[in-house]
């Protein structure tokens, strides 16, 4: 239980919701800023304005999956009132609070660091970008199914990086019976990818493995999809770019060749927010129950 856990939830989407009730469930004391519109009763929580007093007694702060932008400004769902997360808001934090966000941008991590406090960022670790996946796999796949005039089963499909998202990307297309081919850049990977039934190409080769290609799929954090490789590519092919802005894509020039390329972040919040939300409660809960064992153990 997080009996006694005072938890400050600023702002967010759809995700955050479920963060909110799966806290305030296990008997957390949750106060909410920015959630003024949200029409639905969650019980147990507090509706707060944006006031000092909000902070000074949180043992938890959480902030949205893309925390705040370089001004301070905390996007909200519910609300229109402006929230600007400032200076003086953190500094009243207590030392112990823990920040607590998906990925956090360099105006929050300086002052998380200013003034001493823990930032968790929940999108960096392994097992919630591999439970993520799985709702990206599913947004992409449902682009792919909008944006093209074929099925998947039987469509000519790449998959460009088999990490986390890749692999459960492919994955999923291959169950849909899509003809999986993957551009990876390690030999390990090669066998990986032998070993689930994909046709492994080196991203070097990727010029000549897209001739005769439907869907590509991109996960490559990097330039990979470049004018040149698009120079080569049927008009009919669709690309869906899963990386992070601004994507691995040339898309003035894809647009030039009048193929279809699409930069599609966010997914999970967007397909799936209950799943995606659930996955973010469960990452904080797991963590507040651990630091809480930890306390007993040692006390
Ligand atoms: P990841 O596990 O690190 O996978 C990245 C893959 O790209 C790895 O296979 C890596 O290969 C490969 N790679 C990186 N640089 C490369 C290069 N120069 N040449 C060839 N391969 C290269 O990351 P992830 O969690 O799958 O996330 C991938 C991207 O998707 C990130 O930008 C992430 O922010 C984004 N993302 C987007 C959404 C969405 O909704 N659109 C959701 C989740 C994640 P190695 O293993 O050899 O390094």
């Amino acid at each position: 239980m997080l009996t006694g856990v005072r938890i400050v939830v600023l702002g967010g989407d759809a995700r955050q919701l479920e963060v909110i009730r799966k806290c305030a469930e296990l008997d957390a004391t949750v106060s909410v800023v920015g959630f003024d519109q949200l029409e639905q009763v969650i019980p147990g929580i507090e509706h707060r304005e944006l006031e000092d007093d909000v902070f000074a007694s949180a043992d938890v702060l959480v902030l949205p999956v893309v925390s705040c932008d370089d001004q301070g400004k905390v996007s909200s769902s519910f609300s229109d009132t402006a929230i600007v997360l400032k200076k003086e808001h953190m500094a009243a934090l207590p030392e112990h609070c823990t920040v607590f966000t998906g990925m956090a941008k360099p105006f929050l991590r300086e002052l998380c660091q200013e003034n001493g406090l823990r930032l968790i960022e929940v999108l960096d670790r392994d097992d919630i970008a591999l439970c993520n996946s799985i709702p990206t796999a599913e947004g992409a796949i449902a682009i792919a199914i909008k944006e093209t005039d074929i099925t998947i089963h039987g469509s000519e499909c790449i998959v460009l990086g088999i990490g986390r998202t890749g692999f459960t990307l492919a994955k999923t297309l291959q169950g849909l019976g899509a003809n999986v081919r993957v551009g990876i850049r390690r030999n390990e990977d090669a066998v990986r990818a032998a070993i689930m039934g994909w046709k492994p190409f080196m991203t070097t080769d990727l010029a000549a493995q897209t001739g005769e290609v439907d869907l590509l799929f991109n996960t490559i954090p990097t330039m990979i999809i470049t004018a040149q490789i698009l120079s080569r590519m049927p008009q009919k092919a669709v690309i869906i770019d899963l990386a992070s802005a601004p994507g691995g894509c040339d898309f003035r020039y894809a647009d030039k060749r009048g193929i279809k390329a699409l930069l599609a972040p966010g997914l999970p919040g967007i397909v799936a927010p209950k799943t995606a939300g659930g996955i973010i409660a469960d990452a904080l809960i797991r963590l507040l129950l651990e630091e809480q064992n930890a306390r007993e153990v040692k006390s």
